[in-house]
């Protein structure tokens, strides 16, 4: 594992036995930890069995480390994480805070590429068609 997740706000390392670690917490204030494939496109997830997540439930991300909230300044529904590949490159990654909404925008500069089934969709939806 080359790559590295890296909180914007207190740089701690969020990527631990091939998961990127954190913590989520639904609109109603239950808070749970999620484990995310850290591979850029892949939405899959781990989660306490205890937890139940709805498609199209929208929550608020954190770090684990510092327990700021992780909101992408381009979109609330957004969630920004810094990501640093292979060769050193820092990019921001930005995908979204709603269950089963699959898009994520690896961004760096004014440079942006798209991943996810839905991430035409959520470009026009949040308005971000002007960076794309
Ligand atoms: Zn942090």
């Amino acid at each position: 594992m080359t790559t590295d997740y890296i909180c914007p706000k207190c740089k701690a390392h969020l990527l631990l036995n091939d998961y990127l670690i954190l913590t989520a917490r639904k609109a109603n204030g239950t808070g749970m930890l999620l484990l995310m494939n850290p591979e850029v496109g892949n939405y899959e997830t781990v989660y306490h069995p205890s937890c139940k997540v709805k498609d199209g439930e929208r929550f608020t991300f954190s770090c684990p480390v510092c327990h700021n909230t992780l909101v992408s300044e381009l979109n609330k529904n957004l969630v920004m994480v810094l990501m640093k590949d292979e060769s050193g490159k820092e990019y921001e990654l930005h995908f979204s805070a709603i269950a089963g909404q699959k898009c994520t925008y690896k961004i760096m500069g004014n440079s942006v590429s798209s991943f996810g089934i839905d991430a035409p969709h959520c470009l026009d939806v949040m308005g971000l068609l002007d960076l794309a």
